[in-house]
């Protein structure tokens, strides 16, 4: 840990008051009622090991590892602490040490840096896929092998994004160019959200790149301190997104956002180190949505992605949006966290999966038709507990109700055309 770090870390710790409030807001507490589940033991825990007082052990990896990184604890803290610079820099401590799972380092440390390796995992998923029975109706597969026995994984693209799509879509001479950054679940299991994304961009009048060196965002990475892994993908995605001369990259997965807007910044200490600002697809669109029309048919309402609402801030553009071609209706719990929280829902699937039937009742008692949202996961993860629930409420990506409406409005057709995956 660097002196400068130690510091900054060091006087967040002490911000802390060890009010509790943080209890409240806590998804996790609200689920286990452990004080090493909260912020404010985890704070307790942070201290105790960066100070060396107590060792990395097991225990402690659980409580580090058990948090979602939602950041409603930051939102809510009075005392304006920044947990999320105390529990990075636990991970990366925790991390460092070879103190991760060595089987989530490995797999990491070769797929992901190699496109070609990623895909060929995600063939082999795919196969098995194929012969492991439904295990509920629709697109959604069981794979009990990683996901322990509540989780299930959306049906895998024959071909994947980066490898079936055009690179550039619009018009040549568009005044607004942007690149547009696919996320891995967009990349190998939602082909059809990023066709809306790309169709809505161009709506806009905007042309956008799909530049196919990009590598996955690294949030996983980060998640698990393995901050050379993370360095390693965010200089690859650097020379990927380099020299198109853009105005912006953006995401249409929070959780990527997220990455990609603070962790990059602070690891290279550039402001835009891939070369443009980072901007979310909703915060983008918004800005840009004179010519977004047309109708979607049918009661649309807004589920917050923490790492929208809680690390990017953003929360009105996509309700100004769905507004706009919608009939929307606001549910209560709109920002309650769903529960997926990347590596976490792999880690602790219990805990996971009771946040997540805590967050679905909630759209069922708000009576929602269709729930829209901006992140793969929770997408991945709102479908998975509706299914398991038996309820009938669609989850869509915000950009495919908006081309819905557009659709409604032109009948256009999707980009990626016949050599479309989807
Ligand atoms: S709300 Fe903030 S000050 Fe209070 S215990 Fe939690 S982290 Fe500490
Ligand atoms: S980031 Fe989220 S899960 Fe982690 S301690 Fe804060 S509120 Fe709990």
């Amino acid at each position: 840990m660097s002196e400068t770090t130690a510091i900054t870390v060091e006087k967040e710790i002490a911000k802390c008051s060890k009010c509790g409030k943080c209890r409240s807001v806590c998804p996790v507490f609200i689920e286990t009622r452990s004080e090493g589940m909260v912020a404010r033991g985890r704070i307790s825990l942070a201290e105790a090991l960066l100070s060396g007082e107590m060792r990395d052990t097991a225990k402690m990896r659980r409580y580090l590892w058990g948090c979602l990184k939602c950041l409603r604890c930051v939102d809510a803290c009075p005392s304006g602490v920044r947990f999320d610079k105390i529990i990075s820099e636990a991970r990366r401590r925790v991390g460092s040490r070879v103190g991760m799972p060595w089987f989530a380092r490995t797999a990491m440390r070769l797929m992901l840096p190699r496109r070609w390796l990623f895909d060929i995992a995600v063939k082999s998923a795919a196969l098995w896929e194929k012969i492991l029975p439904l295990h509920r109706e629709g697109r959604i597969r069981h794979l009990p092998m990683l996901f322990g026995d509540h989780r299930s994984m959306p049906e895998l693209a024959k071909k994947s994004v980066l490898k079936s799509f055009a690179d550039y879509y619009g018009d040549e001479n568009a005044k607004r160019k942007v690149a547009l950054f696919v996320g891995c679940l967009g990349n190998y299991a939602y082909p059809e959200v990023v066709t809306a994304e790309i169709a809505v961009l161009n709506a806009t009048g905007a042309g956008v790149y799909v530049p196919k060196g990009q590598v996955c965002c690294g949030a996983a990475a980060s998640s698990l301190g393995d901050e050379k892994l993370l360095a390693r993908l965010e200089r690859l995605n650097e020379e990927a997104f380099a020299g198109l001369g853009i105005e912006a990259i953006i995401v249409g997965c929070a959780s990527g956002g997220a990455t990609l807007k603070g962790e990059y910044p602070a690891i290279t200490g550039r402001e835009n180190p891939l070369g443009a600002p980072v901007e979310d697809f909703s915060e983008y669109v918004a800005k840009h949505s004179e010519k977004i029309k047309g109708r979607f048919g049918g009661q649309v309402s807004w589920h917050d992605p923490c790492h929208l609402k809680f690390v990017q801030k953003v929360t009105a553009p996509p309700r100004e949006l769905l507004g706009k071609v919608a009939d929307y209706r606001e549910i209560e719990g709109a920002d309650y966290c769903c529960g997926m929280g990347g590596v976490f829902s792999a880690f602790f699937p219990d805990i996971s999966a009771q946040i997540g039937t805590r967050k679905t009742d909630a759209i069922r008692a708000g009576g929602a038709e269709v729930m829209a949202t901006g992140c793969s996961g929770c997408i991945l993860q709102l479908r998975d507990r509706l299914a398991a629930a038996g309820a009938d409420v669609k989850v869509m990506h915000v950009a495919e109700v908006l081309a819905e409406a557009l659709e409604e409005d032109s009948g256009k057709d999707k980009p990626g055309g016949e050599e479309s995956i989807a």
